[in-house]
């Protein structure tokens, strides 16, 4: 069945009073900050990628230089294109640099006290008119607008894993948050190429609401020896045809976000059915976070990665 959906018209009034979004501010430049420095820069927005570790701003860097290499070897960019995105992004670890920003994106690590630390330490360096955005993956947006001087020009981004290949962001409006917000947020996510969904503020919307329990559910087949690391994740490739298996997925986002998602969820809805495996807890206590640190369900050590159970 084709359903054609028509988009309600924003009023003229409305749309005059949206803001543009010429210069971005991201904080944090692990997996996800690079990748939202990526698509804004390749989209000729200005960014500010700011860190509190300066290797993860050189290493942000040199990722993006290998991917949009990739996209210019398949024709999706051209040289001067790439080259003039590098150009574009500014990496630093003092927050003053956020002094030009129209908007600024958190990406820090899934912590709700680092990302009330870093928006105490980031509103006094903004412009009044400077809207703001968490990426969370699952904290309510409502409560860290709260925390901020400005909860009506908060926002929800949510943009999924890889930023510049993944077509989806969710919006997610806070209780606070203004219209002239949302359609600005809601442009730029268009303006980068994405589609947008809009998700009510409740414990990890919706791509991660239906997901990580599913991934966390594939760690307790494992830790119950229903099935072996490659079972399960042949069984959901094949079985179900997810283009992935579950616990390469759980590498591949990390296994301490899943974890802060399941905890999220857990404590959010009071349903025991969101209790977080216990298998996924020992992985993020022995710091075997997946592809990031090199060893998670998997071992990307050996080539193919082999199981680690
Ligand atoms: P990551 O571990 O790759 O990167 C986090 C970065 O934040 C690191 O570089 C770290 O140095 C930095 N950081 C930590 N504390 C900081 C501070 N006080 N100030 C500035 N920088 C700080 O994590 P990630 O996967 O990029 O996730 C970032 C956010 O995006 C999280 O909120 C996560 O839930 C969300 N997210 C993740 C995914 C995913 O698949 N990984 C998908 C969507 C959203």
């Amino acid at each position: 069945m084709n359903v054609e959906v028509t988009p309600t018209p924003v009023p003229a009034p409305l749309l005059a009073a949206t803001p543009e979004i010429a210069h971005v501010g991201i904080v944090g430049a692990g997996q996800m900050g690079n990748g939202i420095a990526h698509v804004c820069a390749l989209a000729g927005v200005g960014v500010t990628m700011l860190d509190v570790k300066p290797e993860a701003l050189d290493k942000a860097m040199a990722v993006m230089a290998r991917n949009m290499e990739r996209q210019v070897n398949r024709k999706l960019i051209s040289a001067e294109d790439k080259d003039a995105a590098l150009a574009r992004i500014v990496t630093t670890t003092d927050y003053a640099a956020f002094g030009e920003a129209d908007f600024v994106i958190e990406a820090a690590t899934e912590k709700e006290e680092i990302k009330r630390a870093v928006f105490k330490t980031l509103i006094p360096h903004l412009s009044p008119s400077c809207m703001l955005a968490s990426n969370t993956s699952s904290i309510s947006i409502t409560r860290l607008g709260a925390a901020t001087d400005r909860p009506e020009k908060f926002v929800g981004m949510h943009f999924m894993n890889p930023v510049p290949v993944m077509k989806l962001v969710e919006i997610i409006r806070g209780i606070a948050t203004d219209e002239p917000t949302f359609l600005a947020v809601d442009a730029l996510a268009h303006k980068l190429g994405k589609t947008t969904a809009v998700a009510e503020d409740f414990p990890a919307f919706i791509v991660n609401r239906i997901l990580v329990p599913m991934i966390n559910e594939a760690v307790y087949a494992l830790y119950e020896g229903v099935g072996s690391v490659e079972a399960i994740d042949t069984s959901m490739r094949l079985g179900a045809n997810h283009p992935m298996g579950p616990l390469e997925l759980a590498d591949f986002i990390g296994l301490d976000t899943c974890l802060s998602i399941m905890q999220v969820l857990y404590e959010g809805l009071s349903d025991s059915k969101y209790r977080p495996c216990p298998l996924l807890v020992k992985y993020v206590e022995a710091g075997w976070l997946g592809r990031k640190t090199g060893r998670g369900f998997y071992d990307y050590g050996q080539t193919p990665p082999r199981p680690t159970r």
